[in-house]
């Protein structure tokens, strides 16, 4: 979402953030660039070294600990609106990248903020958590050394928010994310809980935490670090740093991924008829005949497709430049594009199905769902 009348980006947790200058948001958040410190790290994920995660603040301060191998957390998750899909899928997996270095990992089902931003009650926000859960586990996540909990049922992040309710002031809560029911405040500052939560003496106190998300949700961090600085004395919090990765546009061409809108999206419990037909239909960067892509070449900067194999389904770089180069010089055209990328995502999906069903019972158990 761009406020027109300032001409700035409006990065919006609960609403619709579309980002058209990536690079602008340095300058008009001070958001800091991700690139300089690649060469620093020894094994970058694969979205870091592919430009995916573009942002940052203070992650200096968790690369340090990476480095040195000191403790350090990594904390995200999700709000469980429905099934996995490719936004989901994104901070899972970047989750997983900072277990696997060594941090002590939090999942949030934020069954808190589904209900206060989406209505969905706490009895259907639950199937989904156990789905949600189960893909994670899927995916690599690893319990024992991780903690995955619903903002519902854990009474620190519910009694971090009241602690932190006395120093904000309604003025800074509007300023922040703008005039918005109290249920949204209170979900904000809930959220401020789930982050500062890896550094309370329950999990060995402060350390340097990351928060891998889209770059919509900075403003939680903003809100976060704030309350880290006014709380140090009685916590000693660490500011928790955050990695930002860019938003996916929709398959069918719209700025966003976006749950509004089933066509811009898909989910991994969608039938691979559903799966494939979307992804047949989608926006892509390709010019109206063949002819003209074979002699002109297409458009990948603004080619949901490419994004896809970019973003996640592309093991190796050197195949992302590949498809860049194809598209540009009309080597290849989008029909036999989607037709590649409709095989892979249909043996990911499948594979990754047969999974998550082995994890189901394991989710319900870390959930305490009967
Ligand atoms: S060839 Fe592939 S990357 Fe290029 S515009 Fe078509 S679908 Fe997109």
């Amino acid at each position: 979402m761009t406020d027109s009348s300032a001409g700035k980006t409006a990065l919006d947790p609960f609403g619709m953030t579309v980002v058209e200058d990536y690079e602008r948001l340095y300058e008009e958040f001070g958001i800091q660039p991700f690139k300089s410190l690649l060469p620093q790290i020894s094994k970058p994920y694969l979205s870091m070294r592919r430009g995916v995660i573009f942002g940052h603040r203070d992650f200096d301060r968790v690369l340090n600990a990476m480095k040195k191998r000191e403790k350090f957390a990594v904390m995200s998750g999700i709000k469980p609106t429905g099934e996995f899909h490719l936004g989901t899928l994104m901070t899972a997996r970047e989750v997983i990248y900072f277990q696997q270095q060594g941090a002590a990992a939090f999942y949030c089902i934020a069954d808190v903020e589904a209900y206060e931003d989406n209505n969905i009650s706490f009895e259907r926000s639950e199937k989904y958590a156990v789905g949600n859960v189960a893909d994670l586990l899927a995916l690599g996540f690893d319990p024992k050394r991780g903690y995955i909990y619903r903002q519902s049922k854990d009474q620190r992040v519910k009694d971090l928010a009241i602690i932190f309710g006395r120093k904000v002031t309604l003025a800074t809560m509007k300023a922040i994310y703008g005039e918005r029911n109290m249920g949204l405040y209170i979900s904000a500052l809930i959220q401020a809980g789930d982050i500062l939560m890896p550094q309370l003496e329950d999990f060995n106190g402060p350390k340097p935490t990351v928060v891998p998300v889209g770059v919509d949700q900075d403003p939680h961090l903003r809100l976060t670090r704030d309350l880290a600085a006014k709380f140090h004395r009685k916590y000693s919090f660490v500011l928790p740093s955050s990695t930002y990765h860019k938003l996916m546009k929709g398959l069918d061409g719209s700025p966003k991924m976006s749950k509004r809108n089933p066509m811009s999206y898909f989910t991994f419990q969608e039938t691979p008829k559903n799966i494939a037909k979307k992804i047949s239909n989608a926006f892509t960067g390709g010019r109206p005949t063949a002819q003209e892509q074979r002699k002109l070449g297409g458009t990948p900067e603004i080619c949901p497709i490419y994004e896809m194999c970019m973003f996640h389904f592309f093991e190796e770089d050197k195949d992302v430049v590949q498809l860049y180069h194809d598209c540009k010089s009309g080597k290849i055209l989008c029909g036999e594009d989607k037709q590649r990328l409709i095989k892979i995502v249909l043996n990911f999906v499948k594979e990754h199905r047969r999974k998550r069903q082995q994890n189901v019972d394991k989710a319900r158990k870390i959930l305490q769902v009967a």
